[in-house]
């Protein structure tokens, strides 16, 4: 898996966060570095596949290359926020280019989450 990151969303130990909540009934809009056109995650799925659910998503591989482009430290295997990382797939909606985005999760309190969106990247198979 080959990936085009976004420059405009690069991981940073200083970025604000995203979305901050219980349950997050936000979206997680960006455009699709292939046609442009407007994509939009929904950031509870974030919360959802994080602690490690995210994996399944992908082979051994593609789990490498994800930590590898992300610039995510195996040894510590923390997000650039100190949480723990979280990436998602997704298609544009016009024309099907792969999407990955990588976000930071922390459990704040119980069951109230904060989640930064470090970078986005499109993927080439
Ligand atoms: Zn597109």
């Amino acid at each position: 898996m080959k990936l085009i990151p976004d420059s405009a969303v690069r991981p940073s130990y200083s970025r604000r966060v995203d979305f901050v909540g219980d349950r997050l009934n936000a979206d997680y809009s960006l455009s699709c570095l292939q046609c442009g056109a407007q994509m939009s995650i929904a950031a509870q799925q974030f919360i959802e596949r994080w602690w490690g659910k995210w994996e399944k998503d992908f082979n051994s591989e593609e789990v490498a290359a994800l930590l590898e482009n992300f610039d995510v430290s195996t040894t510590s295997g923390k997000s650039h926020d100190g949480g723990l990382p979280v990436f998602l797939r997704a298609a544009c909606q016009a024309c099907q280019a792969d999407h990955i985005v990588y976000a930071g999760v922390q459990e704040t309190s119980t069951s109230y989450y904060a989640v930064w969106v470090h970078g986005v990247a499109m993927a080439i198979a």
